[in-house]
């Protein structure tokens, strides 16, 4: 923006006008900047636009959760959902139009991947949030829409970027995360930017032919280096890694599963994020009984590490942890 400025002649102050009227007064009409000269807002006008996604559908849950559907300028979709907890409102966003990484319990692998988010169109999901919500209400957000964001490392690193920088969203590092399904090379990149954020884990399965089942990125960077990779991590950030655990009936919840958890977990300094698997059609997966997953709950509570139970949200519309597919419903 500064240099864009310069270019016009104009003094770089007014690049903090501008961002001004973005980030605090979520304006993108360039003619609505009043503290910017009459020429200067032409001149603005006929050469940059600020776009943000077009809302398709809006679709709210029982229980309040709410889902987008949006629309890009190239036409792609992707989805955001907003859930509300309490006085916390969490913002689970896209990273990618689809996703290359082929996991077998997860619609948005089914959609294989079209392409990266560009920078812009990671940060204007927050922007529209936003301004869907309303000002100050947004606390949380999280990596965990559509696509793997540690295959879109650049952009999504300059997205939080803006998202942290004090004259834009002025995000708390603590609270964003971004979720991987264990991209070895690009976390230990991660660590190397020094960008401060919360990174989760989707591990699924402490067992290795079983994590390959549910996510074949485990054949290419198998749990033995990814704890290895975890554990440097984690020497070199303030916060604890989470690992997010989908349970799934007869297949990941039983007692050998529990032994190979424990084991894995035991020396990380960690949170287990536990969440029931969430029905999507044609995947060849059950939702466990309630009774299974207390028994699996309760075999973690051996665990040094924070073990919490994250009910499912937004089931009803597709919007739950692994269900969005950018399709109506
Ligand atoms: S779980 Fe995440 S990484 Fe795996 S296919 Fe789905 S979006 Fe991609």
């Amino acid at each position: 923006m500064s240099k864009c400025l310069l270019d016009l002649g104009e003094k770089e102050y007014r690049a903090k006008q501008i961002l001004n009227w973005i980030y605090n007064k979520y304006t993108t009409d360039f003619s609505e900047m009043t503290s910017l000269s009459e020429a200067l807002r032409i001149k603005l006008q006929s050469i940059l636009s600020i776009s943000i996604p077009t809302i398709i559908t809006k679709t709210v849950s029982n229980d309040g959760t709410t889902k987008y559907l949006l629309s890009l300028q190239d036409r792609s979709n992707i989805e955001m959902v907003i859930i509300p907890n309490g006085k916390k409102n969490t913002l689970c966003i896209s990273s990618q139009v689809g996703c290359a990484r082929e996991c077998t319990f997860c619609a948005t692998a089914k959609l294989g991947l079209n392409r990266n988010l560009e920078t812009h169109e990671i940060t204007s999901q927050v922007f529209l949030a936003i301004r869907e919500m309303g000002e100050d209400k947004l606390t949380n957000i999280v990596f965990m829409g559509m696509g793997e964001p540690l295959d879109n490392f650049e952009n999504v690193v300059k997205a939080i970027r803006i998202l942290q920088h004090d004259l834009c969203f002025n995000f708390s590092p603590r609270r964003i995360t971004i979720s991987t399904s264990g991209v070895i090379p690009q976390i230990a990149k991660l660590a190397e930017t020094g960008l401060k954020l919360k990174l989760a884990v989707s591990l699924n399965s402490a067992i290795q032919s079983k994590r390959e089942i549910l996510m074949p990125i485990s054949k290419t960077y198998p749990l033995s280096e990814l704890k290895k990779n975890l554990l440097d991590f984690r020497k070199k950030t303030p916060y604890r890694i989470t690992f997010e655990y989908v349970m799934i009936k007869d297949f990941n919840i039983g007692q050998e599963d529990v032994k190979a958890l424990l084991k894995f977990l035991g020396d990380i300094s960690c949170k287990l994020n536990v969440i029931k698997w969430n029905e999507v059609d044609d995947l060849p997966f059950e939702t466990p009984a309630t009774r299974e997953i207390d028994k699996f709950i309760s075999s973690m509570n051996v665990l040094s590490s924070a073990v919490t139970y994250r009910r499912s949200r937004g089931a009803d519309i597709g919007a739950a942890c692994g269900q969005l597919a950018a399709k109506n419903i």
